[in-house]
């Protein structure tokens, strides 16, 4: 924990209390539109899909496909020291997609990377600090 030196953000209990709540357990909370029934993210009080405001929380399988990807060379802060990192769409097994870090992979080798798309990521969690854990996913598939 005291070696994690990436930005981290401060939850809001107003928007997205119940994700870090949820990560801080190493569960992926997403929040869903009661009245459509599709999940999404990043967390909004308001359901971007069809604008109703009623939102409960479920619990996602921390599972999904990569979408696409980026290899990132140059970064800023402590994000430099990571590069060249990759950076990637997810598409939630539950529906939606996420930008995240992805693990497993060689920054060195896109052309390899290039062949999982759409191959199976998995969530993981690094202890930021006492109460944020930060998500990043995996490549499994
Ligand atoms: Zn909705």
């Amino acid at each position: 924990m005291a070696d994690y030196n990436k930005p981290i953000p401060i939850p809001d209990p107003m928007t997205n209390g119940p994700y870090w709540a949820g990560a801080k357990e190493r569960k992926l909370m997403l929040p869903r539109c009661t009245a459509c029934n599709k999940v999404h993210f990043y967390p909004r009080i308001i359901c971007p899909n069809c604008g109703e405001r009623s939102i409960e929380w479920v619990e996602a399988t921390g599972e999904g496909y990569l979408h696409t990807f980026a290899v990132q060379h140059r970064a800023m802060g402590a994000w430099a020291e990571e590069a060249p990192f990759v950076t990637a769409y997810i598409d939630l097994k539950e529906g939606d997609r996420v930008f995240t870090v992805l693990r497993g992979v060689d920054p060195t080798k896109p052309e390899e990377i290039f062949k999982k798309i759409g191959g199976l990521c998995r969530i993981e969690w690094d202890e930021a600090n006492d109460a944020v854990n930060m998500p990043y996913w995996r490549m499994v598939g």
